[in-house]
């Protein structure tokens, strides 16, 4: 294996990717599918050749599942996709998904990214997935093992926890509040970015585990946290963030101004809420983002986000950002709303003008207002993307508690909370959230043997 400035001296290092086609962003604002295009097995094979396989595989370190991206994509340089498949399933029960809207932390540590455009190794697994899995791949059950988990949550987290424990031989329940499995990933990812079809090819391959769906179960009013650590040997709790930061101004409670998750749940479930032909969306995230691009294919003609700070700062995925400019969505920085107008519903934002100041706690550069300075906005309407939390008032008394980030404190690495018998965690993405439960479910594996093993030694006295 030679290192990067090696190949680059003899000439052999394409900087270049192999372009990744999409349907024209004019086009695609009037439609819900996805619009990426999967490579042609030619150029997949192409695009792996660029892979200059690295001693230390960056891609694989860089993945919080440790995916072992530089084994696949040498595969796939081979034009073995079967066994780039295997190698991709081994860590990735949510493979399908993740080909299509993993926020790729593996191209950003790739060494040919130094030198040009990193190799594109997620829309490699996705070529890898649609030419190697013919005979569609499935998880087995291995033999029968003591223990039943209770997952809370049918999300990335609590889907991949609910995997690896049936695969180890468990018998796993999943409590979800809603009626379909997937969390966030199918109740707010828009279905031109990620389709019903591509969550439903991972559901597939988890069918003979044989885990058992309880869908339109919440937890903490259907039966509570308590009944389920008392009737499991462990608990899982995968309840993601879903509870929307609040936004205190004037007319706050005008209609028209949406909770983004909500927003985004209503349009996944088919409903077409009242955006009118402007619309403002407040917020720099992901979130925000999907919202602006989703108001432009419900037919709204100017669909704005109003971000406090400049674009180095926004947390939005890069790729994310790109194609919403270039769908025409105006993003505006530097503006932070003071107060919503309107009689009837919201039709205007007032916004202070600011600045960027001194680094805050989070290393960002904090926005400052600039005395005097506003502009007004005419909207039709507003969606508030401005984070979220979990909702911990389904579960009172048990001590479960809040980090910062929002998320439920939980031993990063093993998922056990303060309380005996329950797990927790989730992510900020959905390959952090599938890291959060594989890491939970082997830790809980470990506590059961551990357990049983007691219990034998009791017994044999
Ligand atoms: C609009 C949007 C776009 C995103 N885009 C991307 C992207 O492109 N790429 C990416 O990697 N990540 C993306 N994310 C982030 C990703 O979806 C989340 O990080 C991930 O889904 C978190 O997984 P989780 O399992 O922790 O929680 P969730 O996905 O939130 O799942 C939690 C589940 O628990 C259920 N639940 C909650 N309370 C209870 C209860 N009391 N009883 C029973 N069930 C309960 C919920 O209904 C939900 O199904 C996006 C998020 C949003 C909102
Ligand atoms: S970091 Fe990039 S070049 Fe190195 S092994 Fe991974 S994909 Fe290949």
């Amino acid at each position: 294996m030679s290192s990067v400035a090696d190949q680059m001296a003899r000439g052999r290092l394409n900087p270049e990717r192999v372009p990744i086609s999409y349907v024209d962003p004019a086009k695609r604002i009037s439609s819900w599918e996805e619009y990426y295009q999967l490579y042609t097995k030619e150029e997949a094979i192409a695009e792996a050749q660029r892979c200059v396989r690295c001693a230390k595989p960056w891609c694989t370190l860089a993945c919080p599942i440790l995916q072992d991206a530089r084994g696949y994509v040498i595969q796939i340089s081979e034009g073995d996709f079967e066994g780039a498949v295997d190698t991709i399933l081994k860590d990735n029960m949510l493979a399908s998904c993740l080909g299509k809207v993993c926020y790729s932390y593996c191209e950003d540590a790739c060494v040919v990214g130094k030198k040009g455009e990193p190799v594109a190794i997620r829309h490699l697994k996705w070529a890898a997935l649609a030419y190697g899995d013919g005979e569609a791949q499935s998880y087995r059950r291995q033999e029968k093992r003591e223990g039943s988990i209770a997952v809370i949550g049918a999300g990335p987290a609590g889907l991949a926890a609910a995997q690896h424990l049936a695969e180890h031989g468990c018998r796993v329940t999943v409590f979800e509040a809603s009626h379909k499995l997937g969390g966030l990933v199918t109740q707010t990812i828009p279905t031109y970015r990620l389709s019903a079809e591509t969550f439903e090819e991972d559901m597939k391959r988890m069918e003979p585990l044989g885990i058992e769906y309880r869908l339109g179960v919440n937890v903490g009013t259907d039966v509570t946290l308590e009944e389920l650590r008392d009737g499991y040997s462990a608990v899982f709790v995968g309840i993601g963030t879903h509870k929307a930061g609040v936004l205190n101004l004037p007319g706050k409670d005008l209609p028209r101004v949406y909770i983004a998750l909500d927003f985004l749940k209503r349009v996944m479930d088919g409903e077409r809420p009242e955006v009118g032909k402007r619309v403002a969306t407040i917020g720099g995230g992901d979130v925000a983002i999907d919202c602006s691009r989703t108001v432009l294919r419900m037919g709204c003609e100017e669909s704005i986000v109003l971000y406090r700070r400049t674009r180095e700062e926004m947390p939005a995925a890069n790729e994310e950002i790109e194609d919403a400019l270039s769908e025409g969505v105006d993003i505006r920085f530097l503006v932070s709303p003071l107060e919503l107008q309107g009689e009837d519903c919201v039709e205007a934002v007032v916004c202070q003008q600011m600045e960027l100041g001194e680094p805050d706690s989070s290393g960002r550069r904090r926005p400052v207002p600039i005395e005097g300075e506003t502009t007004v906005v005419p909207v039709d309407a507003l969606i508030v993307a401005i984070g979220q939390k979990a909702d911990l008032e389904t579960f009172p008394g048990l001590g479960l508690e809040l980090a910062r980030d929002g998320s439920l404190v939980a031993d990063p690495e093993t998922g056990r909370t303060k309380i005996e018998g329950i797990w927790a965690g989730g992510g900020p993405s959905i390959v952090h959230a599938h890291a959060a439960g594989t890491k939970a479910a082997k830790d809980i594996i470990g506590y059961l043997e551990a357990k049983q093993k007691v219990t034998t030694k009791v017994s044999r006295r």
